[in-house]
């Protein structure tokens, strides 16, 4: 009698998905060993074409699917996932720079983004320059020889400047055409405006913002058409272990469904609240893209077709930090969090004093990220916490 071998029957026990099994969700495949059938077959497959699989840190059917999804979302041809947004802006840097390159980014870039050139990247011998983004000269001016890699965001982080893109571009291809650009894309969300028809290299986003939609789970991306750029970015991607879980993956899936419905009606919300913050005694200034009062507004009309959920109130000038910070603790249906682009309306109040160097600024600003709560709803709980001010 020969014994059995339960542990090698189990795990060697045949599986094949269900023929005629069509369902509309995409599979959760999930494997780090993917099974080769001979020594051949191992030595032919390359991981950075997406029709063969190697190992799941370079993609499985799941990711694969995120990424063709993404790549036609985006109007680009190549898309790379990783484990969040800023692991996505810092693949693009690890791949394009080299110590003695200079880097450039706008003053109102995402925070994260500046601290990464601030410390590792400047720890390589990366050198950085802000430039002002609504200011392409001061872009011009600050290109140099060296300069291999320019981030563009649009608008910008906190303060929503939306910036004249086709003026930046041009002053890029003119004055370093050894340069290439990348957009943080992630407010657009492919769907504000066609990113690549604008001339850019690359494109990222945070997909843990709108394309997930869930306030639930972390995700990035890097997308581009030129393939050869895209061989740079996947062999970087490789070797630093940037994977990302199938079922992270699913939920964005799941997410990018209804991400135009989604997007629609934040944006639609957004601009009624900031119709009601425009007429608040308290407030000086409402930043918002779509506000003819609002820096770039004329950028914004010409490039954009939606403006997403965003919105940040200035006080009157002298509004001490600590009334605003009182009615921040005092909303009820906001919470405060960061991030955006989830069910539930954020706030978070900023003061500018550390997070710009070409624009500086002493003032508390409050960042408003609208969920998909009631616009009445909202409007009547800033009412409230606003008393105080
Ligand atoms: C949130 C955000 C990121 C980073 O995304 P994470 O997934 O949170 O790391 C990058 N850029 C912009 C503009 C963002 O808003």
């Amino acid at each position: 009698m020969t014994a059995r071998k339960p542990a090698a029957e189990l795990i060697h026990h045949a599986y094949q998905p269900p023929a005629g099994f069509v369902s509309p969700a995409a599979a959760v495949h999930k494997g780090s060993s993917i099974f080769f059938e001979n020594v051949a077959a191992l030595k032919r497959v390359r991981w950075a074409d997406r029709d063969a699989y190697t190992y799941g840190l370079h993609g499985t059917p799941t990711t694969f699917a995120l990424e063709a999804r993404l790549a036609t979302l985006e109007g680009a041809e190549h898309v790379l996932l990783a484990p969040s947004g800023l692991a996505a802006l810092n693949l693009v840097n690890h791949s394009l720079l080299k110590s003695g390159d200079q880097l450039l980014i706008p003053d109102n870039v995402y925070g994260p983004s500046r601290n990464s050139a601030r410390h590792e990247l400047a720890a390589w011998g990366i050198a950085h320059a802000v430039y002002d983004p609504l200011t392409p000269a001061d872009l011009a001016a600050k290109l140099t020889p060296a300069t291999r890699l320019v981030w563009l965001e649009a608008p910008g982080s906190i303060t929503l400047e939306f910036p004249d893109l086709l003026g930046l571009i041009a002053a890029v291809r003119a004055g370093a055409p050894q340069a290439l650009i990348a957009l943080d894309n992630t407010w657009g969300a492919g769907l504000a405006f066609d990113a690549f028809a604008l001339g850019v290299d690359l494109t990222i986003h945070a997909l843990t913002k709108y394309p997930s939609g869930g306030g639930d789970v972390l995700m990035g991306s890097v997308a581009t058409r030129d393939r050869a750029l895209f061989e740079r970015l996947a062999a970087t991607h490789g070797r630093s272990g940037f994977g990302v879980g199938a079922n992270d993956v699913e939920l964005v899936l799941r997410g990018l469904a209804s991400l135009p419905l989604r997007y629609a009606a934040q944006d639609a919300t957004a601009r009624q609240v900031a119709a009601w913050a425009q007429q608040h005694p308290a407030v000086a200034q409402v930043l918002h893209p779509a506000l003819p009062s609002s820096p770039g507004h004329g950028h914004w009309k010409q490039l954009c077709r939606a403006a997403a959920g965003l919105l940040t109130l200035r006080f009157q000038p002298g509004t001490p930090g600590a009334r605003i910070e009182a009615a921040v603790d005092a909303l009820r249906v906001f919470r405060l969090a960061w991030s955006w682009g989830g069910p539930v309306s954020l706030a978070v109040p900023y003061d500018l004093t550390h997070l710009r160097s070409v624009n500086r600024s002493e003032e508390t600003v409050l960042r408003l990220a609208i969920g998909l709560e009631e616009p009445e709803v909202l409007i009547a709980d800033l009412a409230q916490a606003f008393q105080g001010l």
